[in-house]
């Protein structure tokens, strides 16, 4: 993190934009108070790129993670409200948005990676949804998805590689489809149950699956 000359918040909104917090047990209150849903977060599967505060470069997660979602195709936080440049939930903001200090970033480093959360403690015990979610992790393995990027970008034209790709893409819109047709999930909740589209994660690795197997 680059470390400015400055001594208080001036609530400038950068560190905000630069992308919501990752959620430790410690937030876990915000939800079950209401002031947080589902429909807000997106789950970072294991091994994907995600910004680090720390480095403020994009780096592997070393375990599932939950953060606050962006906006649209920003990474903006969600209740980032730029016209006022304020926190719509600044009374219940997370813990990371306590701890974070752009000219001191010592307290956020303290506990980057310490009791973060994952989807199921999210969750309430028996949701059937967490049968869906193991289904989608076993049917989409994403460190599946990770070596055959590796394979991909040693080599570019892999016809093999592409198809197991495509497949793995179809599969992973299938399943959401149907979770959401036949179980009742709210599309807004889509992220957080799944995580991103494995066609999204791909694209903004710059890799266009379809397109290179001439399907576009
Ligand atoms: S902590 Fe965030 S909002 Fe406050 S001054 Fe630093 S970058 Fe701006
Ligand atoms: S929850 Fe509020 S303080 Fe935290 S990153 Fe989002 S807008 Fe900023």
């Amino acid at each position: 993190m680059e470390v400015i000359n400055r001594k208080t918040c001036i609530r400038c909104g950068t560190c905000c934009q630069k992308g919501g917090p990752v959620l430790h047990h410690q937030d876990k209150q915000i939800l079950l108070e209401g002031h947080v849903g589902h429909q807000h977060l997106v789950t970072i599967r294991k091994g994907e790129l995600a910004f680090d505060p720390v480095s403020g470069t994009l780096t592997p997660v070393a375990q599932e993670l939950v953060k606050v979602r962006g906006k649209g195709n920003d990474w903006s936080c969600c209740f980032f409200d730029r016209e006022n440049s304020s926190c719509t939930i600044y009374e219940h903001r997370f813990l990371e948005c306590r701890l974070l200090k752009c000219w001191d970033p010592s307290e956020l480093q303290s506990i980057i990676g310490k009791e973060t959360v994952t989807r199921a403690d999210l969750i309430n015990p028996g949701d059937p949804v967490m049968d869906v979610i193991e289904f989608h992790e076993r049917q989409c393995p994403y460190d599946e998805v990770e070596k055959l990027v590796a394979v991909l970008s040693a080599q570019n034209s892999q016809p093999q590689i592409l198809a197991r790709l495509h497949a793995l893409i179809r599969r992973d819109l299938a399943i959401r489809a149907y979770a959401i047709a036949e179980l009742g999930l709210k599309e807004e909740c889509e992220p957080f149950i799944f995580g991103r589209p494995l066609f999204k994660v791909l694209r903004s690795r710059g890799i266009e699956i379809e397109r290179r197997l001439g399907l576009l």
